[in-house]
């Protein structure tokens, strides 16, 4: 951890120094070696927080962006006396958590279901050479999108408005949604100027090995490459296309100042 109490102060580790674990009581000593990022540990060496992960650089990093008492928050469920550390909790009560390395689903959703008002920061870095950024999507309140009848998990599309036989096929009053009449097939690089022009971040993505547990959360996902975005892992919806996932690319300040912080801050 990066905080425990020394006299009743929420403190930093600085070598051989004797703390207090914030969230157990229990006694806890600097740990300021030159491998893992200056720590507290337990004397003991229970695990007061089952949910704990190891911390790394990327960690401090962007608790680092937060102002100290909005880092390492005790969240209390009142009703079953459960507690456990939130990486960040903003002032507007809604809990950061900062994940580098894999987590199970049962442990996913206890988390989610704990914090309640929450979203998820993963860290990309470790799969980033089977993370693949492909073309650019539409936004899903343009006419182009209404337009638009995806195949083959989004590699090739139809026009509805380019389909003759389909615009006969509406016009005896069928439903929209059955789309064999739908004849001219193409890539989405043939629409490129129209994309552009309802492009606000949303891109198809390839992910090898990927790590199915990030497409079951009920919270917000973001993953983090290292660099000034963030892509965040979401459905681009639209009823008939449930399993059509896209990434959309946000400003990692503007997320990061939005709820409080500040990406510059001197730490
Ligand atoms: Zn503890």
């Amino acid at each position: 951890m990066k905080y425990a109490f020394i006299d009743g102060i929420k403190q930093e580790p600085f070598p051989k120094q004797k703390g207090i674990c914030c969230l157990c009581g229990s006694p806890t000593s600097s740990k300021c070696g030159n491998v893992k990022v200056w720590h507290w540990g337990h004397k003991s060496s229970k695990k007061c927080d089952p949910w704990w992960e190891n911390e790394t650089a990327w960690h401090r990093l962007w608790k680092s962006y937060f102002n100290k008492d909005n880092q390492e928050v005790i969240h209390f469920d009142e009703n079953t006396g459960e507690k456990h550390i939130a990486d960040i909790k903003t002032n507007n009560g809604m809990v950061i958590e900062i994940q580098n390395s894999p987590i199970s689903e049962d442990e996913l959703r206890a988390r989610e279901k704990f914090y309640g008002k929450m979203i998820w920061i993963i860290n990309g870095e470790n799969f980033k050479n089977n993370f693949h950024i492909l073309e650019k999507l539409p936004r899903s309140n343009s006419k182009l999108f209404e337009d638009i009848v995806f195949e083959q998990g989004g590699i090739t599309y139809h026009l509805k408005s380019d389909n003759f036989e389909y615009q006969e096929y509406l016009k005896l009053g069928k439903p929209d949604q059955d789309y064999h009449y739908m004849i001219e097939a193409h890539f989405l690089t043939d629409i490129r100027e129209e994309i552009e022009n309802n492009y606000i971040g949303h891109h198809q993505f390839d992910w090898k090995h990927k790590r199915t547990v990030w497409f079951n959360t009920k919270k917000p996902v973001f993953i983090d490459f290292g660099d000034n975005y963030l892509w965040w892992l979401k459905k681009y919806y639209k009823e008939e296309y449930r399993d059509l996932w896209c990434v959309q690319k946000i400003s990692k300040d503007e997320l990061i100042v939005k709820n409080g912080g500040e990406i510059n801050k001197t730490i």
